[in-house]
């Protein structure tokens, strides 16, 4: 196995390097941006959110989807300088692309590995496998050798209903194990349904008991076996605190997982100082004056009632702007809040910027994070989630996987 990469090959990052992680796209040539919105990555605030999370040897960053939004390899490089030694990810594919630049830590996949190919690519680049069900077993078993192992991750249904091997699997699981000496079950992992919610506190401790009466059996048959249950949620709240292996997503990018639970009782512990990595902007295209009566963009959703200044943005839903949040939200423009007027089209938004001071083309609109004045706050993705009624998740990778990134470190 090839060790972890030094901390020189992170250092070499450029704020200005603005070309897509070549592992994800393939050809960043063939795509031309059709918006000028940028979104800027932190990798430094990622770096901290890791060092606030727990002790690097016991944290296995979740890098999926990009790591949601931020950049695959990008995150993976800044995680390795800091210490980190494994990696969750969503596909094959995803570890595949981490091997391709030098990255030698355990690799774990979260997801089901069908074709052949992959399979062989995994047991050749020692890539940990998703294993949930007899099927996947067996796929596996037929890639795997008694010479070079195919190392596995067992999935522990406990209550979320999706994928894993229940309790009462154990017993053949481990039978059927034991005749397949080209599988080398490394892990076993289960995943915490309502970690979020402190109302389910029953829920995720049984699903804590669930787990542990697995592992244990598990571990009876093959010691070596590491084990790992929380989330970033589940990790706050200390759940499965005897596991070797977390797993934050989220709470690496600077989400809270608990946010929606403030205020509500049940016991919550925060991690503090947790900083979104992840900020949009766009630049303000056009400015133009509104007289009292005249309304805005389609569906004529908004009307002026007094004469205003009106901004527009390059910045729509096509680049993960949602439409619902039309008449709803905010930006920031010269440090100040400048409410979003009539609707969100595909390429353009419009602002109301006669209370934030003098305002040209060119000027930017913070669409997430940016500089702001002292009286005001910037934008989250948890504020633009409550808005729409979806989670934070959603509102990072759209963004992510929609805008033109650069990367700081
Ligand atoms: C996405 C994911 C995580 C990370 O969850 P967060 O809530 O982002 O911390 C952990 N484990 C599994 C199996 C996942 O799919």
């Amino acid at each position: 196995m090839p060790g972890p990469e030094g901390g020189a090959q992170a250092t070499t990052l450029r704020s200005s390097d603005s070309v897509h992680d070549a592992a994800m796209t393939g050809s960043s040539s063939e795509r031309a941006w059709f918006s000028p919105a940028r979104c800027h990555i932190d990798l430094a605030a990622i770096a901290g959110n890791f060092a606030r999370l727990g002790p690097a040897h016991r944290l296995m960053p979740v890098i999926k989807s990009d790591a949601y939004g931020h950049g695959l390899v990008r995150v993976a490089r800044t995680l390795s300088a800091v210490g980190a030694a494994s990696f969750a990810v969503g596909q094959a594919q995803e570890g595949l692309a981490l091997r391709r630049v030098g990255l030698g830590q355990q690799i774990v996949t979260l997801l089901p590995t069908l074709d052949a190919e992959s399979l062989d690519a995994c047991r050749s680049q020692d890539i940990v496998l998703a294993v949930g069900d007899a099927a996947q077993l067996e796929r596996c078993a037929a890639h795997g050798d008694v010479s070079h192992p195919l190392a596995i991750a067992l999935q522990c249904e406990t209550g979320m209903g999706r994928l894993g091997f229940g309790p009462q699997d154990v017993p053949q699981l481990v039978e059927r194990l034991r005749s397949l000496p080209g599988l080398k079950p490394v892990l076993a992992l289960s995943h915490l349904a309502c970690a979020d919610m402190p109302e389910e506190d029953d829920f995720s401790a049984a699903q804590a008991r669930t787990f542990a009466a697995m592992c244990q059996g598990l571990r009876s048959a093959f010691p070596g076996m590491k084990r790992s249950l929380a989330n970033s949620a589940g990790l706050i709240q200390g759940l499965g605190q005897e596991c070797e292996w977390h797993r934050p997503g989220l709470s690496l990018y600077g989400g809270n997982p608990l946010a929606a639970a403030e205020g509500k009782p049940g016991k919550k512990r925060q991690v503090d100082g947790l900083r979104w990595a992840m900020s949009v902007c766009a630049p303000i295209v056009a400015v133009r004056r509104l007289e009292a009566g005249q309304s805005v963009s389609y569906g004529r959703t908004y009307t002026a009632r007094r004469e205003m200044t009106l901004a527009v943005v390059g910045v729509g839903y096509a680049s993960g702007l949602a439409r619902g949040l039309s008449n709803r939200s905010q930006m920031l423009v010269n440090g100040r809040r400048a409410p979003q007027v009539g609707r969100v089209c595909m390429g353009l938004t419009m602002l109301d910027v006669s209370d934030v001071g003098p305002v040209v083309a060119g000027d930017t609109a913070w669409i997430l994070g940016g500089p702001v004045g002292a009286a005001d706050k910037p934008v989250t993705a948890q504020e633009l989630a409550d808005i729409l009624g979806t989670i934070p998740y959603e509102i990072l990778c759209l963004f992510g996987g929609m805008v033109e990134r650069t990367w700081q470190s």
